[in-house]
C-alpha cells in the first residue's frame, strides 16, 4: 500500500502526503462506502450494532480520519495543487453524504435496532449513536410522503441559494461603497497605519488623498478614533444600511429575509414543529424556545443595571468630549476615549511578560494540576518545522492522547486558531485507539533570538483551543459517534474551551506564567489588576446587546408570524424596548445585515454564545469553592464533562458535574454585575 492517505494504524504520515494522493484514496474509500451500504441494506435481515451500525461506524472512521489529514494540511500548507485537489474531493464528500442521508433502507434498519427489545442491552454510546442517526434522519425528511419529500428538497435548496445571496448582497455593498477625504486635517485621531492603508487604497484607483471602506480594518478605526465626527456619522450611515432599501434594489435583503422565514418556517411545520425555533432546538441542549427566552429575560434584568449605569458613564465622559447629544457613531469613539483614561497600558507592554517556553509550561502544569495526567514532548511525522508534537499519560505513565501544536502565522496558513480532530478514541478489536488532535494557532513567529511573545488575548485564545483538546483527548468513549466532541450538542461544545480561558485571570496561575523577556521579573500586581478591570469594561451595554440580538432571533424564528402585519424591523424595536440601552437611529437597518442567523447556521442559535458562557462560568465556579487548582474539582469536570463526550446529554453531565442544573450568578460575578 502506497497511498499514505490509505494508512490506518499509527499516527498520520505528514511528510509522504502528496497533492496526488488524494483523489485516489478518497475515490476509493467512496466507492467502498458504496458497496458497504449497499451490502448492508440488502443482505442484513436482522440489524444489529454488531451486523450493522458497527460497519458503518468503522467507514466513517477510516474516511474521517484521511479526510482529517487532507483538511488539515490544506489549511496549514496550503498550495495550488493541493487546494484544487481538496476541493473536488470536498464535493465527492458532500454528494456522498447526503446519499447517505437520504437512504431510507438506512433509516428503517436503524428504526428497527432502536424499538428491538435488545436495544436496552447496548451501551450508553451505542444507544445514544443509534437515537442521535434516527433524530437526524427524521429532521432530514425521512418519514414525508414522496410528494411531500419533492417539496422539502426544493426548500432546502431555495434556503441555501437565499443564504448565499444574502450573503453577497452584503459583500457587495461592502465592496462598493468608497469614501474619499481629501485633506489630512480632517482625519486627526486616526493611528498611522490606518492611514497609511487609506491613502495607498486612493491611490490604486488613482484618486489624491484617502479613501476608507466598509470593510472593518478601515470602518471600525474610524468609528473609534475619527474626531472627525462628519465622517464618523457618514460611514455608519452607510455601514448600518448595506443591504437595504437604502441602496441599490438588487441588493436588498428585506424580501430575502421574508422569504428565507416563510420557508423555514413551512419546512419546520412539515416535520410536526409549530416553528423553527423548535425545529432548531431538537438537537441543541436547550429543550423549548420558552425556555431559551425565560433565559435571556432573566439575564437582561440582572445585567440592565449595569448596561445603564455603563451607558450614564459614556454620556457623561461625551459631554467632557464637547458631545452633548451622543449618537450611535459616538459610541465606539467616546467608548475608546473613556477605555484609554480609565486604564493606561498596552498591550505591547503586557505581551513582553508572555514569553511561549513559560505560557506552554503554564497551561500543561494547570492541565497537569486538575486533571492528574502528563503532558511531555514527543516525535512524529511533521508538515512542517514549526510543529511539534506532544503526548498526554495518565497518572500511570500511559499515553492516553496525542496533539500536534502548530502556533505561528505563516504565509499559506489559514487565519484564527482551532482545534480539529485527527483521530477519534475508539474501542476496536485489538485495542483502544487513543485520540490525536491538531492545535493550530496564528501568533507572531519568535523574530531575531527572541522567543515568541503572546498578548493576553492570544495566551486566552491557547487557553480556549486546548479546552477544546481536552474535550476531545480526555474522553473514555468507546464508541467513534459520540467520542470526544463528536455528538456533543451546539449550544455546549463550547463548555471546556470556555471554561480553560478562566484560568488566565487567575493571580495564581498567572503569576507563574510571566517572565519579562528583557528583565525576567514577573508580571507586576498592579498591571494584572488593571487588566482584569478592563477586561469587564462596558460588560453591561455588551451583555444586553448580545441579549437584544439572542432574543431577536430567538422571537424571529418562534412565534413571530411571517405572513403578518409585524415586520422583523419592528419585532427588533420591541425587543430594543425592553432590553437595550443604545437606541441605534430609526434608518439602521441591522437586520439586513445579520447574517449570522440568516447566512451562517445560527437561526434560532444565536443565544448559544451567552448560553455556553454560563456553564462555562458556572462549571469554573466549582474551582472558586474548591481551589483553583482543585484536584477534587479537576477530576470530577474530567470524568463527568470531558471524559463523557457526546454519549449523553450535555445537561446530565452538567449536573452530574456541578451537582445542580446551571445558574447564571457566577457569569455575572465574573463580568463584574454580581448583585
Ligand atoms: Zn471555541
Amino acid at each position: 500500500m502506497s497511498n499514505p492517505l490509505l494508512h490506518f494504524s499509527g499516527l498520520p504520515k505528514f511528510s509522504e502526503i502528496l497533492p496526488e494522493h488524494i483523489s485516489p484514496a478518497i475515490d476509493s474509500l467512496i466507492n467502498e462506502g458504496r458497496a458497504l451500504v449497499e451490502a448492508l441494506a440488502t443482505s442484513v435481515e436482522t440489524p444489529t450494532w454488531d451486523n450493522f451500525a458497527l460497519f458503518l461506524e468503522n467507514h466513517s472512521e477510516k474516511l474521517g480520519r484521511a479526510w482529517s489529514q487532507i483538511g488539515h494540511m490544506n489549511a496549514v500548507v496550503n498550495s495550488p495543487a493541493l487546494r484544487e485537489a481538496y476541493n473536488d474531493n470536498l464535493q465527492k464528500l458532500t454528494d456522498f453524504g447526503s446519499d447517505l442521508s437520504q437512504d431510507e433502507r438506512l433509516y428503517e434498519k436503524f428504526k428497527k435496532i432502536q424499538t428491538h427489545a435488545s436495544f436496552r442491552e447496548l451501551s450508553p454510546a451505542q444507544q445514544k449513536i443509534i437515537s442521535n442517526e434516527v433524530r437526524d434522519f427524521k429532521l432530514g425528511g425521512a418519514e414525508l410522503a414522496v410528494e411531500e419529500k419533492i417539496r422539502f428538497k426544493e426548500i432546502n435548496e431555495a434556503l441555501s441559494k437565499l443564504s448565499a445571496k444574502f450573503e453577497e448582497n452584503i459583500l457587495d455593498n461592502t465592496n462598493d461603497f468608497k469614501h474619499v477625504v481629501e485633506n489630512l486635517v480632517d482625519l486627526t485621531g486616526l493611528p498611522e497605519d490606518v492611514l497609511e492603508t487609506a491613502k495607498k487604497a486612493a491611490k490604486s484607483d488613482d484618486k489624491t488623498g484617502y479613501q476608507f471602506s466598509l470593510h472593518f480594518p478601515s470602518y471600525l478605526p474610524v468609528l473609534q478614533y475619527a474626531d472627525n465626527r462628519v465622517l464618523r456619522e457618514t460611514l455608519y450611515r452607510a455601514y448600518a444600511t448595506r443591504a437595504s432599501e437604502f441602496g441599490k434594489p438588487e441588493w436588498d435583503n428585506t424580501q430575502l429575509i421574508s422569504n428565507i422565514l416563510k420557508l423555514k418556517q413551512e419546512e419546520s411545520h412539515m416535520l410536526g414543529f409549530n416553528n423553527f425555533a423548535e425545529l432548531s432546538l431538537a438537537t441543541k441542549m436547550a429543550d423549548t424556545p420558552a425556555e431559551v427566552t425565560t433565559f435571556l429575560d432573566t439575564l437582561a434584568k440582572r445585567a440592565k443595571p449595569y448596561a445603564e449605569r455603563d451607558m450614564q458613564e459614556l454620556v457623561g465622559h461625551a459631554k467632557k468630549l464637547g458631545i452633548d447629544d451622543m449618537q450611535a457613531w459616538d459610541v465606539s469613539y467616546v467608548s475608546e476615549k473613556l477605555r484609554e483614561e480609565k486604564y493606561a497600558f498596552s498591550d505591547q507592554e503586557v505581551k513582553q511578560y508572555f514569553p511561549e517556553d513559560k505560557v506552554l509550561a503554564g497551561l500543561f502544569k494547570v492541565t497537569e494540576a486538575i486533571f492528574g495526567v502528563q503532558v511531555r514532548k514527543a516525535s512524529a511525522s511533521l508538515w512542517h518545522e514549526d510543529a511539534a508534537f506532544y503526548e498526554i499519560c495518565d497518572a500511570a505513565n500511559k499515553p492516553m492522547a496525542y496533539f500536534y501544536l502548530d502556533l505561528y502565522a505563516r504565509n499559506n496558513k489559514r487565519g484564527g486558531a482551532w482545534m480539529d480532530e485527527c483521530i477519534t478514541r475508539r474501542k476496536k478489536a485489538n485495542g483502544i485507539e487513543l485520540p490525536v488532535a491538531y492545535l493550530t494557532c496564528n501568533f507572531s513567529a519568535p523574530v531575531g533570538n527572541k522567543p515568541a511573545l503572546f498578548t493576553h488575548d492570544e495566551v486566552q485564545t491557547m487557553f480556549h483551543e486546548f479546552g477544546h483538546g481536552l474535550h476531545h483527548m480526555l474522553t473514555q468513549v468507546d464508541e467513534y459517534g459520540v467520542s470526544g466532541i463528536k455528538g456533543v450538542e451546539w449550544d455546549a461544545v463550547e463548555l471546556p474551551s470556555q471554561f480553560m480561558e478562566n484560568f488566565c485571570w487567575e493571580w495564581e496561575v498567572i503569576r507563574l506564567m510571566t517572565h519579562h523577556v528583557d528583565t525576567g521579573k514577573q508580571l507586576p500586581r498592579e498591571l494584572f489588576d488593571k487588566m482584569v478591570a478592563a477586561k469587564n469594561f462596558q460588560a453591561g451595554m455588551q451583555t444586553v446587546r448580545q441579549i437584544e440580538f439572542s432574543l431577536f432571533d430567538m422571537r424571529l424564528h418562534g412565534d413571530f408570524d411571517p405572513n403578518g402585519a409585524l415586520t422583523p424591523l419592528d419585532l427588533i424595536e420591541q425587543v430594543r424596548d425592553e432590553v437595550a440601552v443604545v437606541r441605534p437611529p430609526k434608518w439602521n437597518r441591522f437586520p439586513n445585515n445579520f447574517s449570522h442567523i440568516f447566512a451562517g447556521g445560527y437561526a434560532a442559535g444565536y443565544y448559544s454564545y451567552k448560553w455556553a458562557e454560563v456553564l462555562s462560568a458556572d462549571a469554573y465556579s466549582l474551582f472558586e469553592e474548591l481551589g483553583v487548582l482543585s484536584i477534587e474539582a479537576g477530576k470530577r469536570f474530567k470524568n463527568e464533562v470531558l471524559a463523557q463526550g457526546g454519549s449523553r446529554p450535555a445537561l446530565e453531565s452538567f449536573v452530574a458535574f456541578r451537582g445542580r442544573e446551571p445558574s447564571m450568578d457566577a457569569l455575572l460575578r465574573h463580568n463584574g454585575m454580581a448583585s
